[in-house]
């Protein structure tokens, strides 16, 4: 019987072929922390011209013409490679995990919210983390192209930028990459960007 990492060129359609070399590899950095997220044929030229080396054979094999390739899905670099810390962009759905998922004006949680621009882009409102909240549609309709003032509205909490964190990156892929956990800290009690966040694909 045949499992999952026995898998050869020649009982895998091409297409099968053309999505394990897409598949998501882990890259560790020299001191083995997570540094990104490539692509499996990436992570091959990083490993046959020696500069990372194989972790985890996550995905199976593929027959070439002349030898059998372990198909990688944790590599680590051979050196160490410094990396600032970025910070976290503005998207739609990190403004929502900043805020709960609740409306900063009448604190309801709900799975429809939209983006409020705080003092309005046609006012001059800019698409910081410091303008940009979570709101319900009646708030928001509401609000309307008003700031909360002129509408009689409070902000439940004062929005900034959520503090940088070196992982985020990496929380959507580990609903598929279960084996990827052990190269991360454990997430802080409490932390917004937990690891049943909003962002895995856990189910
Ligand atoms: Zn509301």
């Amino acid at each position: 019987m045949r499992t999952m990492d026995k898998r050869t060129v020649e009982d895998t359609p091409r297409q099968g072929v053309v999505h394990i070399l897409n598949s998501a590899v882990l890259v560790l950095n020299g001191n083995f922390e997570p540094l990104n997220v490539t692509r499996v044929r990436r992570a091959l030229l990083l490993l046959i011209r020696g500069k990372a080396e194989m972790i985890e054979n996550g995905r199976g094999y593929l027959q070439a013409e002349t030898a059998r390739l372990e198909v990688p899905s944790v590599i680590r670099l051979s050196s160490y490679v410094r990396r600032p810390i970025q910070p976290l962009r503005l998207t739609r759905r990190d403004v929502f995990l900043r805020d709960g998922n609740t409306c900063q004006y009448c604190g309801k949680t709900s799975r429809e919210l939209t983006l409020d621009h705080v003092l309005p882009r046609h006012r001059g409102g800019q698409n910081t983390w410091d303008n940009v909240v979570a709101a319900c549609v009646r708030c928001n309709h509401r609000k309307a192209g008003r700031t909360p003032r002129e509408a009689g509205m409070h902000l439940l909490t004062e929005p900034v930028a959520p503090r940088p964190n070196p992982y985020h990156t990496f929380y959507r892929f580990l609903g598929a990459n279960e084996s990827w956990r052990k190269f991360f800290p454990e997430p802080r009690r409490g932390s917004a960007h937990g690891w049943n966040g909003h962002e895995g694909s856990a189910s």
